[in-house]
C-alpha cells in the first residue's frame, strides 16, 4: 500500500495571529501568562499536546477559531501576553548599557552544544548540561548579548522512563514531530531553505538547518533526516547520545563542522565561540580549515581560533571525555580535511595531551582546551579539579595556576520560579528580582516578606506537588496494570503539611541514590513519627546501558512498596524539566548526595533554594560554595575517602544524624501562629545568598565580562588588516620559544630593614636574557605566606619593573608592603609577556631565579 503523506498547516484567522508568534518564542517556557493562554484554550488539549503550544494550535478546528475570537476574556489574555512579549523584546538590556557600542562593532557570540533543555515541550535534552544550556540561552536574551547557538534537531528525544511491575526501568523513545515544534526552516534573502554539506566517509550529508526562538536571540538547529540523504546519514541527527562511538563522531561532526558552515552560509560572522563542553570542538578544526582554505598558514589559523574560542569543560573524570581513535578521525575526518591540505597526524594532535605520541587517541576534551584562549569549569571546585586533571598540558605551571579558571552555574530564575514565589518576590523586592536577579541588593528585601507569607507559599506550593506526585502516581499504576484499589490508594499518598524530601538526578552510581536508604529501620521510624512525620519524593532515569543505575531505581521501587513507606515515599517516572520544575516549587529538603568531587556543579539544588528550599548536600559542586551554614545542611566537611563502603556509611548515619537532630525539629517547631521562625528564617537566606548569585543572568555576565568581550577583543585585534596581528604574534611566540632557554635569571633577592607586618620589602631580580627584549617579558615575584617550607602551591604573583639596564642585564625591582605575618615564602619567575597572553603559564613557559 502506498500512503501518501502532506503536513496540512493550521492557518490561524487574523484575529488569532498573535497565537501563533507566541507559541513560536520559546519565551513561553518562562512566562506562565503565556502557557495560562494555551491551557485556556483547552485544557485537556495542553495535557494531551504535553503542554506545547504549537501541538495545541495544530490541533484546532474552525470551531474553536469562533469561539476564541468571540471570547473577549480570551482575546484581551491573549492581547496581554503578546504586547509583553513585544515589550520584552524592546527592552533597553544590560549589555548595552555596560558594552555600549560592542554590538555595533560587530561582536557576535556563537554558543555550541549538543543539547539544549527549554521546555518539556522541545525535547532536545537528556539532563543538567542539556537544561544549562537552555537557561544559557535564556540569559543571553535578558540580558541582551548578541548571541547565537547552535545544536542538533534530534529525530527521537531522549527516552521516556517507566519502570515494569518489577521496577526495572524500561525506555520508550519520543519522536520529534518537527511540525509540531516551536520550529521553523531557515530561508535566505530569496526565500529559500539554506542547506549546508559535510562529506562523511565516502558521501556528502545535506544538512538542513532550523531555527527556534528564544527571546531576543536564535538557537540555529541542524538536521540530516532528509530524503536526499542515504538512511545512515538520515539517522544521523536520529538520537541524542544515540549510538556507538561511530555515531557519536559523526553527530560531533555535524554539530562542530556544518554548525560553523551553517553560521557562515546564512552570513553570521561571530567573533567569539564557544565550545559547551566537548562535543562540539571539531567547529574549531573546521575554522581551522576555513582560514587555511582561504590561504592561511595551519599554525597562523589554530592561532586565530584559538584567540577567539572560549572552551567550558564540565566533566569531573576523564572517563567523562569521549575520545576517538586514530582510525576513526583517519576515516571520518580525512575526506574532509586532507582535500584542504592537512594530514590526519596534525589533526590528531590537537587532540593529544601529547601532540607527537602516535599511541595516544583524539580527545575531544583536549582538542578544545588547546584550541582555545580562556577555558573554564563549573564550580570553583570544579575549577580546580579541572586544573589537575588538565595539568599535564602544562607541565611548567604551578597547579593553581594551570590555566583554567571556572564560572560558577546558575538557573534560569523566572523559568524555576513558582508562581506563588513570583508574586511574593515581586511585591516586596519589586520586579527589579526578574529584570536584575543580578543585583545582590535587591534580594537584601527577602528579609522584608512576613513569615507566615512566606510559609503559607511554601505550603500552597507543597500542595501542588503532592497532587502532582498522586496524578503521576496513579498514571503509573495503572500503565503497570495495577488493580483498582491500588490505583485509589494513589489518592492518599503523601500529605501538604509533611515535611517534604526531595531527591531526583541520574542514578548514576557516584550520585549514590541509595545512601538514604542504607538504614530502612531508622529510615521507617524517622518518616513515621506521628508528630514529625517526613515524605520523600524521588525522581531520576538511569542511562539506559548503566544496569547498576537501573538496579538502584529497582531497588528503591520495592522499598516503596513496602508497607512502612507506601505512603510517604513516591518514585515520580520519567524524570524531565517539568517535574523538576515541581519538585523545585514544593520540596522542602534537597537531597544531594554525590561522590565528592564527581559533582561538577549540579543546579537543580539551586532551582530549590530560589523556591524557599533548604539543601542537604555533600559539600560538592555549587554547593561548596553556596553552603554557609544558613542556608541548609552539608554532609560531611568536604573530605574524600579511600575507601567507598566505608563513606557510604559515615555519611549515611551523618544524614540521618542531621535528619534527626536538626532539621526536623527545626521544621516542626511551630510558633504560636503555627510558623517555625528559624526554619523560616532558612528559607531566606536560602533565597537571599543562592537566588542572588546561582542565576544564569549573573553567569552568562560573568562569562560576558571575563571571556566574551576580552575575546572579541583578542579577535579584533588579531584580525585588523588580513590578520597581521595574528602573524605578528605567532612569529613572535616563535621566537620566544625558541630563544626561551637563554632567559637566566642571574641573581635575584629580597631586601627589607625589617620584616614585619606593615613593613615594606624590595624585591629585585636580574635577568639575562640575550634572545629575547625586555618587552617580552614579565618579571615576578612569587609569595606566599606559610604553608609548606620550600614549596609554593598557591601563590601570589606580584609584578616588578624594569629598573634599570646595564650591559645584557636588566634589573626588575617592587617594593611590596606585608599585609600577613607568618612564614614568608619569596621565589623568583620570569615568564613571557604579550597582551595577547591571558594567562602566565599559558606557552607553559618559565624561568625560576635556581
Ligand atoms: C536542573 C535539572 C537537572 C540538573 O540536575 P543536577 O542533578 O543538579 O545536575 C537535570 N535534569 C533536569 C530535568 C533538570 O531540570
Amino acid at each position: 500500500m502506498k500512503v501518501y503523506e502532506f503536513n496540512v498547516k493550521t492557518k490561524l484567522p487574523d484575529k488569532l495571529r498573535p497565537l501563533e508568534q507566541i507559541a513560536h518564542n520559546l519565551w513561553y517556557s518562562w512566562n506562565w501568562e503565556a502557557r495560562e493562554l494555551f491551557r485556556m484554550i483547552n485544557m485537556e488539549l495542553w495535557e494531551q499536546c504535553e503542554h506545547n503550544p504549537v501541538w495545541v494550535l495544530s490541533k484546532l478546528t474552525d470551531k474553536d477559531f469562533r469561539r476564541l475570537v468571540g471570547d473577549p476574556v480570551f482575546m484581551n489574555v491573549m492581547d496581554n501576553v503578546h504586547e509583553r512579549l513585544n515589550e520584552y523584546k524592546m527592552l533597553p538590556k544590560w549589555f548595552d548599557l555596560a558594552h555600549g557600542g560592542k554590538r555595533e562593532e560587530g561582536m557576535q557570540i556563537a554558543y555550541f552544544s549538543a543539547e539544549y533543555g527549554i521546555h518539556e515541550s522541545v525535547k532536545l535534552y537528556s539532563g543538567g548540561l542539556g537544561v544549562l544550556s537552555g537557561d544559557h540561552c535564556k540569559s543571553a536574551s535578558d540580558i541582551g548579548i548578541p548571541f547565537i547557538a547552535v545544536g542538533l534537531l534530534y529525530r527521537n528525544g531522549y527516552f521516556h522512563q517507566y519502570l515494569n511491575s518489577d521496577g526495572w526501568q524500561q525506555q520508550s523513545i519520543p519522536y520529534n514531530d518537527f511540525h509540531r515544534m516551536p520550529v521553523t526552516p531557515v530561508k535566505d534573502a530569496n526565500g529559500n531553505e539554506i542547506y549546508v554539506q559535510v562529506r562523511i566517509a565516502e558521501s556528502d550529508v545535506n544538512v538542513k538547518v532550523w531555527k527556534l526562538e528564544i527571546g531576543v536571540i536564535t538557537l540555529y538547529l541542524l538536521d540530516t533526516d532528509l530524503t536526499t540523504n542515504i538512511p545512515q546519514h538520515r539517522s544521523i541527527t536520529a538520537q541524542l547520545y544515540g549510538g556507538d562511538s561511530d555515531m557519536r563522531l559523526k553527530q560531533e561532526i555535524i554539530l562542530g563542522i556544518a554548525g560553523v558552515r551553517a553560521l557562515k552560509a546564512m552570513g553570521f560572522r561571530p567573533t567569539v565561540y564557544h565550545l559547551n563542553e566537548g562535543h562540539p570542538s571539531f567547529a574549531a578544526l573546521e575554522r581551522i580549515r576555513l582560514c587555511v582554505e582561504e590561504g592561511m598558514n595551519l599554525r597562523t589559523a589554530a592561532e586565530v581560533v584559538k584567540k577567539s574560542t572560549l572552551f567550558t569543560t564540565h566533566t569531573p573524570v576523564p572517563a567523562g571525555f569521549d575520545v576517538f581513535s586514530f582510525d576513526q578521525i583517519k576515516k571520518y575526518l580525512g575526506p574532509i580535511f586532507e582535500p584542504s591540505g592537512f594530514n590526519i597526524n596534525q589533526i590528531m594532535g590537537f587532540g593529544r595531551e601529547n601532540p607527537f605520541n602516535e599511541s595516544e587517541s583524539f580527545a575531544m576534551a583536549i582538542a578544545g582546551i588547546r584550541l582555545s584562549t580562556f577555558r573554564n569549569g563549573v564550580s570553583a571546585l570544579h575549577g580546580e579539579v579541572s586544573r589537575q586533571m588538565f595539568k599535564n598540558l602544562w607541565s611548567n605551571a604551578l597547579d593553581n595556576y594551570v590555566p583554567i579558571g571556572h564560572v560558577t552555574n546558575g538557573v534560569h530564575l523566572p523559568t524555576f520560579i513558582a508562581e506563588s514565589f513570583k508574586m511574593i518576590y515581586t511585591r516586596y523586592l519589586s520586579e527589579a528580582w526578574y529584570y536584575k536577579p543580578y543585583d545582590f541588593d535587591v534580594w537584601n528585601d527577602v528579609e522584608k516578606i512576613p513569615d507566615n507569607a512566606f510559609f503559607d507559599a511554601k505550603r500552597k506550593q507543597r500542595e501542588r506537588l503532592v497532587i502532582f506526585a498522586r496524578e503521576r502516581l496513579k498514571k503509573q499504576v495503572m500503565k503497570r496494570g495495577g488493580t483498582a484499589s491500588e490505583i485509589a490508594k494513589a489518592d492518599d499518598v503523601l500529605n501538604s503539611d509533611t515535611l517534604t524530601i526531595g531527591f531526583a538526578r541520574r542514578f548514576a552510581t557516584y550520585k549514590r541514590g541509595y545512601l538514604l536508604f542504607m538504614d530502612e529501620e531508622r529510615l521507617a521510624k524517622i518518616l513515621n513519627n506521628p508528630e514529625r512525620p517526613v515524605q520523600i519524593i524521588i525522581a531520576g532515569k538511569a542511562h539506559p546501558k548503566d544496569d547498576g543505575g537501573k538496579e538502584i531505581i529497582k531497588k528503591i521501587f520495592h522499598i516503596c512498596r513496602k508497607p512502612e513507606f507506601r505512603d510517604k515515599i513516591v518514585f515520580v517516572e520519567d524524570y524531565d524539566i517539568e517535574v523538576a520544575r515541581h519538585l523545585a516549587h514544593g520540596v522542602d529538603i534537597w537531597l544531594n548526595t554525590p561522590l565528592r568531587p564527581m559533582e561538577a556543579s549540579g543546579t537543580s539544588g539551586m532551582k530549590i533554594a530560589a523556591n524557599g528550599g533548604l539543601n542537604l548536600s555533600i559539600l560538592d559542586g555549587w554547593w561548596a560554595e553556596g553552603y554557609n551554614g544558613e542556608t541548609g545542611w552539608a554532609i560531611g566537611a568536604g573530605e574524600e575517602y579511600d575507601k567507598q563502603d566505608y563513606q557510604d556509611f559515615v555519611e549515611s548515619m551523618e544524614l540521618y544524624d542531621k535528619l534527626e537532630n536538626e532539621i526536623i525539629p527545626l521544621f516542626y517547631n511551630r510558633d504560636k501562629v503555627g510558623i517555625p521562625r528559624e526554619w523560616t528564617h532558612m528559607m531566606k537566606q536560602a533565597v537571599k545568598v543562592c537566588a542572588a548569585f546561582f542565576n544564569t543572568s549573573r553567569m552568562v555576565m560573568e562569562y560576558t565580562d571575563k571571556y566574551y568581550v576580552q575575546l572579541h577583543e583578542l579577535y579584533k585585534d588579531i584580525s585588523f588588516n588580513g590578520f597581521e596581528g595574528a602573524s605578528k604574534y605567532l612569529e613572535w611566540k616563535e621566537n620566544v620559544i625558541s630563544g626561551w632557554d637563554s632567559v637566566e635569571i642571574a641573581e635575584s633577592g629580597v631586601q627589607a630593614d625589617s620584616i614585619e607586618m606593615g613593613g615594606y620589602v624590595t624585591f629585585e631580580a636580574k635577568i639575562r636574557s640575550p634572545k629575547i627584549d625586555n618587552e617580552s617579558l614579565a618579571v615576578y615575584a612569587v609569595v606566599e605566606f606559610d604553608g609548606e617550607s620550600g614549596v609554593l602551591k598557591n601563590p601570589k604573583f606580584i609584578a616588578l619593573e624594569l629598573a634599570e639596564k646595564n650591559g645584557d642585564i636588566s634589573t626588575y625591582k617592587a617594593h611590596f608592603r606585608i599585609d600577613n605575618a607568618g612564614k614568608m615564602k619569596v621565589g623568583f619567575a620570569a615568564v613571557p609577556f604579550h597582551k595577547y597572553l591571558k594567562n602566565i603559564f599559558e606557552l607553559n613557559l618559565v624561568m625560576w631565579a635556581k
